[in-house]
């Protein structure tokens, strides 16, 4: 399916393209994501370049686009012409974003068919990432916060997750057949995890069939050196039992 905003584009449903066209919007992503004076931002996803355009209104030093799209790379050069700028045809769920700086921040409005393998992929590069402002699917967003996801755990040891918004589907064009939000990552370490790898692997068996005892995934010598009640279910363990459950293997 396609939706024609311009005579000239084409949206497509397949790059999740919905483009915010509120400006209360767009200026209040600009707003939380609180761009100082030299630093180097990277926009997931700029599709048309709304957030792109007022994005270049603040003293950044360096602008970085990722965007799949290269039809939509071509209109958005059209469109945005400045130096500080700099356009990469690349795949967000798999770029390397410690390769443009020691420290970036991220932010968009995210595809949201890929929005959890994006947020998977700043994790694994968290040490150049300190902060992340992403437009996802609210019932993501509120999953991710509440847990009950291998991936909200995983965040979640490496960020603190603030929720700034909710936003009506009608703000996008487009309209999404779901609510968004705004969420605020800040990098907040909760434990030093060697091999991130081995912990995303950790973390997907233990929630493997949530509703079943933690005893059949996890071995009971394990179990009670983490003084971990066998029986309990994935979902009644903490953060921290997590953490310390980890620790003991
Ligand atoms: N931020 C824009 C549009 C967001 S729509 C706005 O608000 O106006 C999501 C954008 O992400 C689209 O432009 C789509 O082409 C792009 N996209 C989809 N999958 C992607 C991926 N894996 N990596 C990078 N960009 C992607």
């Amino acid at each position: 399916m396609t939706f024609v905003l311009q005579e000239t584009l084409r949206l497509k449903k397949r790059y999740g393209q919905h483009v915010i066209v509120s400006p209360g919007v767009i200026k209040a992503i600009v707003k939380h994501a609180n761009v100082r004076e030299g630093e180097t931002i990277v926009e997931i996803g700029p599709g048309t370049g709304n957030l792109t355009v007022e994005l270049l209104n603040t003293p950044l030093k360096k602008l970085h686009l990722i965007e799949l799209d290269e039809e939509m790379i071509q209109t958005l050069k059209k469109r945005i012409a400045d130096e500080r700028v700099e356009f990469h045809h690349a795949d967000a769920t798999k770029f390397d974003f410690c390769k443009l700086g020691d420290s970036v921040k991220l932010l968009g409005n995210l595809p949201y068919n890929v929005a959890s393998l994006i947020i998977e992929n700043t994790v694994f590069h968290k040490e150049c990432i300190p902060f992340a402002l992403y437009m996802i699917q609210k019932e993501v967003a509120e999953r991710l916060i509440k847990g009950g996801s291998w991936l909200s755990i995983f965040l979640r040891t490496f960020y603190s997750i603030e929720y700034i918004m909710s936003v009506p589907a009608r703000f996008f064009k487009p309209p999404p057949k779901v609510q968004s939000s705004l969420i605020k990552l800040t990098r907040d370490e909760k434990a030093k995890v060697e091999g991130l790898k081995n912990y995303k692997a950790f973390l997907v068996k233990l929630y493997s069939m949530k509703r079943k005892a933690i005893k059949s995934k996890i071995s009971q010598d394990l179990l009670k050196k983490a003084g971990i009640n066998p029986m309990a279910r994935v979902e009644e363990l903490s953060l921290e039992k997590i953490l310390f459950l980890y620790e003991c293997l």
